[in-house]
């Protein structure tokens, strides 16, 4: 700091901005003159507060980019190391987590180490299928986590062409952008997940008179984000607006995994294939499901069975990778419940040993609560309401509680909603 630097305020002018202190309503104006020199230089506490914001900025920028070289020089997992990693989180869909490690492993190597190719490689997007509830969402979120990539979720439903009412296709980016604080280079290789998109099938023949925005045309727009193209999405904090100054986004090395339950699609496979008849004009997804002949059907899709269900064929030849997921069985749900790192019996367990006791549920309660969860027709996502409905009233007596070391759930609990056993210290120790 120059020797004479005073602080002081006084009515002269900001050598930054020009700003003087009287007409221009400054607060401060700090004065400093270099030893030896007549000239005194000036600046005012508005330049003051933009150049702390300029240096953290900067700051801010400089450890991204360590983190991301970082990120860069750390070995991309192998396939078979991505899927022990997935195995951690998600249980069962295995023909889906092998896909994906593949899929995965490729298109990294493809963005991380484009300079090491002599020939270019072409992006290679994802398209999953499965009823919903299987892990489709959790399946992207995994991968996202394990390459410490930003991710954004969208629904294709809430999508629209853009200039009509909705979101406009290019929300997603903006999305996607916000999860990595505006640093374009980390979102510019991250991963976007669009469920239900077997939501925005083209409309059948008899409503094309008015323009299809938000079926084929949000294909049309997707198509174009997949395919690689600038997208430009609004700065920090702003909404899109004419005339204003827009970020563009590079989408090419951005991956897409699109999502759907694809409800009937069977039903076109089996008609190629010629299986139909044996399945009689009512079997719906279910009976296919549990039919032997028709359970592999889904292995056998080809891209025109998509273009059948109603995807535009240059929408399905953008997404080469597909990955199918079965129907959680009972016993997928009993391990979903207490498998994974953060399974839902895990995280209520901590939250009643902060109340002092050991929540525990018996093997057959688990497999009760997995069929309460089936009925709801949801999948997984029914685990945490049969589970929720069972913990309510525990969890609203044990905190007054005092001396109770366990909570126990058996079968008969979970079958008749009866309320679970209170094990207090003393019983135990009789
Ligand atoms: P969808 O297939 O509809 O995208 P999600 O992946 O969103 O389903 O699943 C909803 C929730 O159900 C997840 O957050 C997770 O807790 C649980 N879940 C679903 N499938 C699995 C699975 N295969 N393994 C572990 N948890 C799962």
């Amino acid at each position: 700091m120059p020797k004479n630097f005073t602080g002081e305020s006084g009515d002269v002018r900001c050598s930054f901005c020009n700003k003087g202190q009287m007409e221009d309503n400054i607060k401060k104006m700090f004065k400093a003159q270099a030893v030896g020199s007549e000239d005194a230089v000036s600046i005012c506490d508005e330049c003051v507060v933009m150049c702390h914001e300029m240096l953290q900025r900067a700051e801010r920028n400089e450890a991204e980019r360590q983190q991301q070289q970082h990120a860069r020089r750390r070995p991309l997992p192998k396939p078979q190391e991505l899927h022990a990693e997935l195995d951690r989180h998600v249980i069962g869909q295995d023909q889906s987590k092998k896909v994906l490690s593949v899929a995965i492993y490729n298109h990294y190597k493809r963005v991380f180490k484009a300079s090491e190719m002599p020939v270019s490689v072409s992006k290679s997007n994802i398209l999953l299928l499965g009823p919903t509830g299987s892990g489709k969402t959790l399946l992207a979120q995994t991968i996202a986590r394990i390459l410490d990539v930003p991710m954004a979720v969208a629904d294709a439903t809430t999508l629209t062409e853009a200039g009509y009412v909705g979101e406009d296709v290019e929300s997603i980016i903006h999305r996607l952008l916000m999860k990595c604080d505006y640093d374009v280079s980390r979102a510019e290789c991250g991963i976007i997940y669009v469920d239900e998109v077997d939501k925005i099938t083209r409309k059948g023949a008899h409503v094309s008179i008015t323009r299809d925005v938000s079926g084929e045309g949000v294909q049309q727009a997707l198509l174009k984000l997949v395919e690689g193209t600038y997208a430009m999405v609004p700065p920090e904090g702003g909404r899109k607006h004419p005339g204003q100054e827009l970020i563009p986004v590079n989408t090419s090395n951005i991956l897409f995994i699109f999502g759907g339950a694809f409800v009937g699609l069977e039903r076109i496979i089996a008609d190629r294939v010629g299986l139909r008849s044996g399945m009689g004009f009512q079997a719906d997804i279910r009976d296919a499901s549990e039919n032997p002949e028709t359970r592999d059907l889904l292995r056998q899709l080809e891209p025109g069975d998509l273009v059948r269900y109603g995807l535009i064929p240059e929408f399905v030849g953008r997404l080469p990778v597909l990955g199918t997921l079965e129907e959680l069985t009972e016993s997928d749900l009993v391990q979903i419940l207490t498998k994974p790192q953060e399974s839902l019996v895990r995280q209520f367990q901590e939250l009643f040993r902060m109340d002092g006791a050991e929540l525990h549920f018996t093997r057959g309660a688990l497999r009760e609560l997995a069929r309460q969860a089936i009925r709801l027709n949801t999948g997984a996502r029914g685990l945490r309401q049969a589970v929720e409905s069972h913990l309510l009233e525990p969890m609203y007596r044990l905190p007054s509680e005092t001396g109770v070391t366990r909570v126990l759930f058996n079968a008969e609990s979970i079958r008749n909603h009866a309320p679970p056993v209170f094990v207090r210290a003393a019983s135990e120790a009789a």
